[in-house]
């Protein structure tokens, strides 16, 4: 099963994802959790990505796509996957056309989590304060200020990338603004719904 998770910044992608991982078997590939590891390696991929990230910005579109598609080229990727922060604009997601038909595969679904944007805001703030309690890195971009830009971000960037799904019929909207277990339910049944017509 191949995937793809959508919403902005504080959607809850990270979160689904983990729980359709275990669900189905497939892996979670997360460009931002990718990016974080390739900065703190010092490669220059993440340091040329480390400044970028820091301003709330998307990094080059070159950058996150060899970064894919050197990932799915691996040999458990066969296995499946579902694409967490990935596709981010609609130039990425046709690269990501691209590099599937080459290997003669396909999208399964784009499930996409609709949020208030309104919420988002306080919704990462208490990101932040439970990662201070529980002893974990508080991520920098989830700053006030920077979490904004990356908002502006999604809007003027990420947003489109949903109608080119909507397109081609496999988008599938979730409400994200229900309780993370109820996400997690609405999310099966769109899934399932989806893969048996
Ligand atoms: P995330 O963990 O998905 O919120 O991503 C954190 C940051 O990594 C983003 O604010 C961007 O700077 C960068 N990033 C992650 N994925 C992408 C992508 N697909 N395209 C461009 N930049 C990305």
């Amino acid at each position: 099963m191949r995937l793809v998770l959508l919403g902005p910044p504080g959607a809850g992608k990270g979160t689904q994802a983990a729980r359709l991982v275990a669900k189905y078997q497939i892996l979670h590939l997360s460009t931002g959790d990718m990016l974080r590891a390739a900065t703190e390696a010092g490669t220059p991929t993440g340091l040329a990505a480390k400044e970028i990230m820091a301003r709330g910005e998307l990094v080059p579109d070159s950058v996150v796509v060899k970064i894919i598609e050197d990932r799915i080229a691996e040999s458990d990727a066969a296995k499946g996957f579902v694409l967490d922060g990935f596709p981010r604009t609609v130039a990425q997601a046709r690269s990501l056309d691209t590099m599937l038909a080459a290997k003669a595969q396909k999208l399964d679904a784009v499930i996409e989590l609709e949020v208030d944007p309104e919420k988002l805001v306080d919704r990462i703030v208490k990101r932040a304060e439970e990662a201070r309690r529980l002893g974990l890195p508080v991520r920098k971009d989830d700053d006030p200020a920077v979490f904004a830009t990356r908002l502006a971000a999604y809007r003027a960037q990420t947003a489109p990338v949903s109608a080119y799904y909507r397109e081609t019929g496999l988008l599938k909207a979730v409400n994200g603004m229900e309780p993370i277990d109820a996400v997690t339910r609405a999310l099966g049944t769109a899934l399932e719904r989806h893969l048996h017509v």
